[in-house]
């Protein structure tokens, strides 16, 4: 599992909850529907190329989140 406080998390502001993410702008942008997350829908958390493959929450969002092709 990522956590916050990690250095690419920080640089990143990762949140695992989204709503606690000041920067983000999309109320939808969620880290389950980010282009980079490859869990599986209704799981908890699931992988992230950004962050090497490493857990994240399916409720997370960080400020590389981009929309799901
Ligand atoms: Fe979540 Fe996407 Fe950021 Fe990965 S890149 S932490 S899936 S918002």
């Amino acid at each position: 599992m990522v956590s916050e406080s990690e250095p690419t998390a920080v640089a990143l502001k990762y949140k695992m909850d989204a709503t606690k993410a000041t920067d983000r702008k999309d109320a939808k942008a969620l880290c389950s529907n980010c282009n980079f997350y490859t869990g599986k829908p209704g799981d908890a958390n699931g992988p992230c190329s950004v962050f090497g493959g490493k857990l994240v929450a399916a409720k997370g969002w960080c400020a590389s989140w981009a929309k799901k092709a």
